[in-house]
């Protein structure tokens, strides 16, 4: 039996390029958005993974160099700055220390819900993540050029209060003259993404 092992962004974008909010597209790139931030770029169904394999890891790539420090080592990655972790650190700060919340009782969901019922470090923490967003969506747009980049993972369920600010945010930013062309989506396959770029993986190596 033949066995090949795919990295779950990957399988994600694939599930997207094929069925889900990539459908039609030549090339696409996803953002995974979650407690880290994932990518991957398939161009004609194949991802294109660069010379070593690191190409599409989005969350690595600087957005702020005097930023937050990032899991990686690195200061100012986009992971640090629009992650749902860098969510939940945002939040936590702007609340300050009157807050009730106890460490560890506050997830990304918690400050999307709160941001929903208007509570401003909410708010605040979710406009600063997609600001940050924005700027890695023109990086890429002026970079890679593809033709949808598309959000997916948890935190971009946060929809109106997270992608649609950071693609206002991105159509600032990108190459002014390539503006009209930034076209940005929502995942929509949600969880089966993965599973389904993972069919298309195994059907595409006969
Ligand atoms: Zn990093």
């Amino acid at each position: 039996m033949q066995v090949h092992v795919e990295n779950d962004a990957n399988c994600a974008a694939l599930g997207e390029f094929w069925r889900g909010a990539g459908r039609g597209a030549g090339s696409i790139f996803m953002f995974t958005v979650g407690t880290g931030i994932g990518g991957a770029c398939v161009v004609d169904g194949c991802v294109w993974e660069g010379s070593n394999g690191i190409a599409g890891e989005i969350g690595h790539h600087i957005v702020a160099v005097n930023g937050p420090k990032c899991a990686c080592g690195n200061k100012g990655c986009l992971e640090a700055m629009a992650s749902g972790t860098a969510i939940v650190r945002d939040y936590l700060r702007l609340a300050g220390p009157g807050s009730k919340d106890k460490r560890g009782s506050v997830t990304a969901r918690t400050v999307v819900q709160r941001a929903r019922r208007g509570e401003p470090a909410a708010r605040s923490a979710m406009l600063r993540a997609a600001d940050a967003l924005g700027v890695g969506i023109a990086n890429v747009f002026n970079i890679v050029n593809p033709e949808v980049i598309i959000i997916g993972g948890g935190v971009s369920r946060a929809g109106s209060l997270f992608v649609r600010p950071a693609v206002e945010r991105a159509r600032q930013l990108v190459y002014p003259r390539f503006r009209k062309l930034l076209k940005v989506r929502r995942a929509s396959l949600g969880d089966d993404a993965g599973l389904i770029g993972a069919a298309y993986a195994a059907y595409n190596l006969r």
